[in-house]
């Protein structure tokens, strides 16, 4: 039995979504933009698509969503915004545990003489938010935050930050990349003015995603060409991917608020946490002692590397990760751990399983027992 417990890398696309889906592949495969029946069907179809998206993000109307490739296009689509909107202001805070989606623009933006104000976080990932509402101030022209980590799921705090930022003039953006579909997201009490989504995180499809942007700002677009989401983000538009994405968060929706349902997850997640920390010596859970994603958990196993154990894990079917799915490849050890206090040694060893909500307890005892044995035999070959 495949044992996927990698749901904060990418989540398979639930069969709804792919039902849902599929005609638009053949016989529905009009182009949004066409003055005929079979473009009408496609443009009622976003429409549809596009008031789930607004829906799931408690957005005031659907006319703020705009349909994009992805997290890493939103992000970058708020980014180039905020800074084009306040053109003299120099200071963009955020914070040291953001994806790479937003640590690699705001890098590019401080050789470009932008100051980057990142706040630290403490042990357990909680952001700082002093020194984040400190630096939030009239030179301030975009205050950029995430909502839930994808390496520990720790939730940031961010009541009153949006706020905050309009008494200054300021710009907010959220990413909401790990949250859509876990925490409930409800872009009017956050305050914000621009909030990133991504469909694969949430049983849809990869490569489509959405940033809600606060009604009355005008986006300025990346890219030039037609009118197609309020010329925001030109070119015809993936239709069957975005199909997916309205589906999904439907879908997402409803588990976001489904109490039960996150509690069942939760304690299956506990229940595999749990299980490791009473049973390997030397494992410690990161961020256990704040408020976490449901699904997830990254733990430390003394003396062990995550790659090592990842490739044992793999050879019997279980599948997790060291940190998020870029870092893994990139062989740096996390930003995230290391902003939590942990040496590079200590965030080498460190292992993330995140949960789905279909996840079972049959596949959680499976996967702590070859944790467990993989974790041992490691030991003795050492
Ligand atoms: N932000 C966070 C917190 C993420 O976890 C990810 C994906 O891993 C992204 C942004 C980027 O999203 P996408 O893969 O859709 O570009």
């Amino acid at each position: 039995m495949r044992l996927y417990f990698d749901n904060n890398a990418t989540t398979p696309v639930a069969p709804d979504v792919l039902a849902a889906m599929l005609p638009f592949f053949s016989e529905r495969f009009g182009n949004p933009s066409s003055v005929h029946g079979l473009g009408d069907d496609a443009a009622d179809a976003l429409r549809a698509a596009r008031s789930a998206v607004a829906r799931l993000l408690d957005a005031r109307s659907p006319k703020e969503i705009v349909f994009t490739s992805g997290g890493t296009e939103s992000i970058n689509t708020a980014i180039h915004s905020a800074v084009a909107l306040n053109p003299d202001r120099r200071t963009i805070v955020t914070s040291a545990v953001e994806h790479s989606a937003v640590r690699a623009p705001l890098a590019e933006l401080e050789t470009r003489g932008w100051r980057i104000v990142r706040a630290g976080v403490d042990a357990d990932g909680r952001i700082d938010r002093a020194a984040i509402e400190a630096a939030i101030t009239s030179d301030c022209a975009l205050v950029a935050l995430m909502l839930a980590n994808n390496e520990t799921g720790v939730i940031s705090d961010l009541d009153g930050i949006g706020e905050r930022c309009r008494s200054v003039g300021a710009l907010m953006h959220v990413d909401a990349v790990q949250a859509a579909g876990k925490v409930r997201i409800d872009v009017a009490r956050i305050g914000a003015d621009f909030v990133s989504i991504s469909a694969h995180k949430f049983h849809g499809p990869k490569g489509v995603g959405a940033l809600w942007v606060r009604d009355g700002i005008t986006c300025p677009p990346l890219l030039r060409g037609g009118s197609q989401e309020n010329s925001v983000r030109p070119g015809t538009e993936n239709v069957t991917g975005i199909i997916g994405l309205g589906q999904a968060a439907e879908s997402a929706r409803a588990f976001a608020q489904d109490d039960a349902a996150r509690a069942r997850v939760a304690g299956l997640r506990d229940r595999l946490e749990r299980g490791i920390l009473d049973q390997v010596s030397g494992a410690r859970a990161n961020g256990a002692g704040a408020p976490r994603t449901f699904n997830t958990t990254n733990i430390a196993f003394e003396g062990l590397e995550a790659e090592a154990m990842l490739g044992l894990f793999s050879s019997q079917e279980l599948y997790a990760s060291a940190g998020s799915a870029c870092h893994a490849k990139a062989r740096k050890p996390s930003h995230v751990l290391t902003a939590m206090g942990l040496d590079a040694d200590q965030a080498a060893s460190c292992v993330r399983f995140s949960l789905a909500r279909h996840t079972t307890e049959a596949e959680v005892e499976q996967a702590l027992g070859i944790v467990v044995e993989s974790v041992a035999a490691l030991r003795a070959l050492a």
